[in-house]
């Protein structure tokens, strides 16, 4: 907890204005009394009656001012709690944070040793919040900011300056070990799972470093800058961090022209599916076909997934997309071979989302798909944000008889334990490990592993981003069933070939 500093009031200035106002009083009492009245009082001298009465003045006014600085410390301790600390963690808040940079920055100019910002953020702090429940949230902020003080050097100042966002002041010699490593080690244990009252939560983390006073003295510009990192590293994936380049200002103004963009977008139905097929090895025949979303903007043409999906799962434009992504695809699935399922991308968003069952339900309903047609293609980060509804949702998702795959698999947590607990019926191998398979043998050893861990959980594997025959020929000998990539079918739109009215049955999809 801080406490307020008050140097005007230190503690040699109190006992002096202390016995200050006594003695005055003292001395103006015999005074008065000397001058009013004679030499006797109700037969008592009048010296003694003075200072009998000048001793009670003395009294009273040491006993005021006692209690008028008690007080004023009272309330301006008050006044700091209130307004500079946090409530929820005790730490500093976002106006005594700004008020903290703006001093660091004017030491570090006069003596130049840098100090830095770090900028800590929760990845979709929102989204968690919502989908737990704000006590859970406040709880979780609770435990973050406790282990996060506990794994920093005391007395640094640590704000917490957003919903889920903190920030530390951290002079370059009081890090004790070059600031890369020093964050690196903080984003990995802040990153351990939280025990709630109600369950164990994980969190991701992104950060952002500015350095003073290389990258300026101004505090607000300072807390912008950092900002900007963030987000940097958040676009460049989970548990990164970013230190602050200049040219960062323009990313940030391309994803401020996203995040507004996306809901015209919406409602104008720039949005569009494109499908990949998907390849069983050992018979060559297409088993299903992944759906991937493609913006298709008026003026600036494609723009990829990875830029605007990020975006809009922060700003939960997620929901209505992914809504429409989900229902176009079914829709689609009555366009494609019967005997191909398709496989839907959903955003851990939206997987945790309250009301996710119940709208896969109405999906499944109003398309009338059979529930073996659709497959949910599900990231290990969504399952882990909150093992025990993760683990639920999967049950009742396999038990309307859908099938999930755990996309990406590999990239995520390396504690493989926890897949004992959920229901899924694929590992979808990272593209990353088959892209590294023909150099690198590790990464063929990582693949054989993945594999006979799907054969021990008695669940199939696909592998993503196949590009080469080469590749397909490790996987098939590594004992991979399903492949997808641009050496087997890049994504395409679903172009329906005109049928002839007399054969309506002969509308098929043209994707190959
Ligand atoms: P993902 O689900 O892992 O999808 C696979 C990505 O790899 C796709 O990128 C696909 O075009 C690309 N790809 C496929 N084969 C190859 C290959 O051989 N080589 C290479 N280099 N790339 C290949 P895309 O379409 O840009 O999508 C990127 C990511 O965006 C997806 O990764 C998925 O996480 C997300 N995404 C796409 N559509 C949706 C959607 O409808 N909803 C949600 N929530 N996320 C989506
Ligand atoms: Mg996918
Ligand atoms: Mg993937």
């Amino acid at each position: 907890m801080h406490d307020t500093k008050t140097p005007m009031r230190s503690q040699a200035f109190r006992l002096l204005t202390i016995a200050a106002a006594g003695i005055g009083s003292f001395v103006l009492g015999l005074w008065g009394l000397r001058y009013g009245m004679g030499d006797q009082i109700a037969g008592l001298p009048a010296e003694a009656v003075g200072a009998i009465i000048a001793s009670l003045c003395a009294l009273a006014a040491a006993g005021s001012s006692l209690s008028f600085f008690a007080g004023v410390d009272e309330s301006a301790n008050y006044v700091f709690r209130e307004t500079q600390v946090d409530k929820l963690t005790g730490l500093l808040g976002r106006a005594a944070m700004v008020g903290k940079v703006a001093e660091a920055a004017i030491a570090t100019s006069r003596s130049g040793k840098p100090v830095f910002l770090i900028d800590i953020d929760i990845d979709r702090f929102k989204q968690i919040n919502d989908a737990i429940g704000y006590s859970q949230g406040d709880e979780l902020i609770k435990r973050i900011s406790e282990r996060l003080r506990a794994n920093l050097p005391q007395g640094l100042d640590i704000g917490r300056i957003g919903a889920g966002e903190f920030a530390v002041l951290l002079a370059d010699d009081a890090a004790g070990e070059p600031i890369d490593r020093r964050v690196e080690t903080l984003i990995e244990t802040l990153m351990k799972p939280y025990q709630l009252s109600t369950h164990l939560q994980s969190v991701n983390l992104s950060v952002g470093i500015v350095a003073m006073p290389m990258d300026g003295t101004d505090p607000i510009l300072l807390l912008r800058r950092s900002n900007l990192a963030l987000q940097h590293a958040r676009a460049s994936g989970i548990g990164n961090w970013a230190v602050f380049e200049p040219h960062m200002g323009q990313v940030a103004d391309q994803r401020q022209w996203i995040e507004s963009e996306l809901h015209v977008a919406y409602k104008r139905g720039d949005f569009e599916l494109h499908y990949q097929p998907q390849h069983d090895l050992s018979t060559g025949r297409v088993v299903g076909y992944e759906a991937l979303i493609r913006w298709r903007h008026p003026e600036r043409g494609m723009i990829p997934p990875m830029e605007f999906i990020p975006i809009a799962e922060e700003t939960g434009m997620i929901v209505p997309i992914g809504e429409w992504v989900l229902r176009r695809a079914c829709g689609d699935a009555r366009l494609l071979p019967a005997d191909c399922f398709v496989a839907v991308n959903i955003s851990p968003v939206q997987f945790m989302a309250k009301d996710f069952l119940s709208l896969v339900r109405d999906v499944m309903r109003d398309s009338a798909i059979e529930p073996h047609r659709l497959e949910l293609e599900v990231t290990e980060t969504a399952m882990m944000q909150d093992r025990e509804r993760a683990a639920a949702i999967l049950k009742e998702l396999s038990e309307m008889g859908l099938s999930v795959a755990v996309d990406d698999f590999g990239t995520g947590y390396s504690n493989l334990s926890y897949l004992i607990d959920f229901s899924f019926k694929k590992l979808k191998i990272d593209r990353s490990f088959v892209s590294r398979m023909e150099q690198d043998s590790s990464s063929g050893a990582v693949v054989s592993t993945i594999v006979g861990l799907s054969r021990a959980l008695g669940v199939h594997t696909i592998a993503e981003g196949v590009e080469t025959e080469t590749q397909a020929t490790l996987l098939r000998a590594a004992g991979c069933e399903v492949v997808q990539g641009f050496f087997f079918g890049k994504p395409k739109p679903l172009v329906i070939e005109q049928a002839a009215p007399a054969l309506p049955e002969r509308r098929v999809a043209n994707l190959n």
